[in-house]
């Protein structure tokens, strides 16, 4: 439809990017990007009256992004239309521009273009030799001073790496050594390096990212103040596992990043995590809650515990939101930590488990007050201890 849409226009409509990198690996991706010689905001426009959907067109950019009702998502990128006097001119020249849009992209695999137009649907256009890098399975820059041009290009070359286990082209790898060197991640923003980190915590497996940006001493970069410890390996790997328990245990999803960056960050000395934060722009809420996890220490409280039953958990972790559950599992280590997952399950069951309430005082003739909530909680401590089952039994320890 696309094609067919901009044929009418005369105009040249080509996929590019990620979309077809990803086609000629064989994976799926449901985000589609169009470089458009003509019009991109009209293109989309016509798409949507046709397929239905959203549009949102960017004026300045001159770009628009379409969310068809499928679920796919087609973004509508203009590359630069000039109309010369002579129409056979007009093949050339866009070519031109397309050629010079995909110059500006970062890397090889991302610079393939594939036509829609129907005279030559479907035709891949690779000026930049992008199909023998994927076949090669290299990451290969188009020109040396990309990384200094666009520094956030160093997170993205590591990301697209170790995502699909390819290699740095030698050349590409030696610039990037060089732009960390320059320390070149230091001349942006906090904020666009936090956009790319973001796009790495949302990988399959951040966890190579992550440590692959410590191999290459990008993070003293990123996060001033950070010292890549070995020991924090063992947390980054547990995130996810963490992350899944606390969803089965809770019913809550927690987000990636916030977890991700918390174990980070403990690594980095306060003032400089507390600062780092301070220039992202993330709402007042999840700063809020960053920074309770750095102070929080739960894991350090209960490690020194011996074997404790679920009775004595229930005391000190009655009121444990599922982040400040995250983050014990992740810091405990050793035999406590089976008694802490056992607790945490347990204590899902309590409804089902507890065979009394307020209600129930009531019909016992306690008087209502703030003692109920001290007989429900010694109530509790004792049913997740196993030790008082049945109704009858709940009720003779109430008495
Ligand atoms: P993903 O599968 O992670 O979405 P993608 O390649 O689609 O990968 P996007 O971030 O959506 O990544 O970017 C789309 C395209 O835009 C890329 O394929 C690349 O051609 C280009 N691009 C994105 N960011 C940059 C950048 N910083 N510098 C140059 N080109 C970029």
């Amino acid at each position: 439809g696309i094609g067919r849409l901009a044929d009418e226009n005369n105009w040249g409509a080509y996929l590019v990017g990620g979309f077809v990198r990803d086609l000629l690996l064989g994976v799926p991706n449901l985000d589609l990007d169009i470089v458009v010689v003509g019009s991109a905001p009209k293109l989309a426009e016509k798409l949507s009256a046709e397929f239905g959907g959203n549009v949102r067109v960017h004026e300045k950019f001159n770009t628009a992004t379409v969310h068809l009702p499928s679920d796919i998502k087609v973004d509508f990128a203009t590359a630069r239309k000039e109309f010369y006097e002579y129409p056979a001119a007009l093949p050339t020249i866009e070519e031109t521009n397309l050629r010079e849009d995909l110059y500006r992209r970062d890397f090889t695999v991302n610079a393939l273009a594939i036509c829609l137009n129907r005279d030559e649907f479907g035709l891949l256009i690779d000026f930049f030799c992008g199909y023998s890098d994927l076949e090669e399975q290299r990451i290969r820059l188009l020109h040396n001073l990309s990384f200094i041009e666009d520094p956030t290009r160093i997170l993205r070359a590591v990301r697209f790496e170790q995502r699909y286990q390819f290699q740095l082209e030698p050349q590409t790898a030696h610039v990037l050594s060089n732009a960390v060197a320059e320390e070149a991640l230091k001349n942006i923003s906090p904020d666009r390096v936090w956009n790319e980190l973001k796009l790495i915590f949302a990988e399959n497996d951040p966890v190579k990212s992550l440590r692959r940006l410590a191999e290459l001493g990008i993070w003293p970069q990123i996060i001033p103040g950070l010292e890549w410890k070995n020991s924090i390996q063992e947390s980054l790997n547990k995130v996810i596992p963490v992350i899944t328990a606390v969803a089965d245990i809770t019913g809550v999803s927690l987000e990636r990043w916030l977890v991700f960056l918390t174990v980070i960050l403990r690594e980095t000395d306060e003032t400089s995590a507390v600062a780092w934060l301070d220039q992202l722009s993330i709402t007042k809420e999840q700063r809020s809650s960053l920074k309770r996890c750095l102070e929080e220490d739960s894991a350090a409280m209960l490690q020194d515990l011996e074997t404790p039953g679920p009775g004595e958990l229930h005391k000190l972790l009655k009121d444990c939101s599922p982040l400040g559950m995250a983050l014990i599992l992740l810091f405990i280590k050793g035999q406590v930590e089976q008694n802490v997952y056992q607790y945490f399950r347990l204590r899902t069951r309590l409804p089902q488990l507890l065979k009394m309430d307020g209600k129930v005082l009531g019909k016992m003739g306690i008087e209502p007050g703030p003692v109920y909530g001290k007989v429900l909680f010694a109530l509790e401590a004792a049913v997740l201890e196993g030790k008082v089952e049945t109704v009858q039994d709940q009720q003779r320890f109430v008495r």
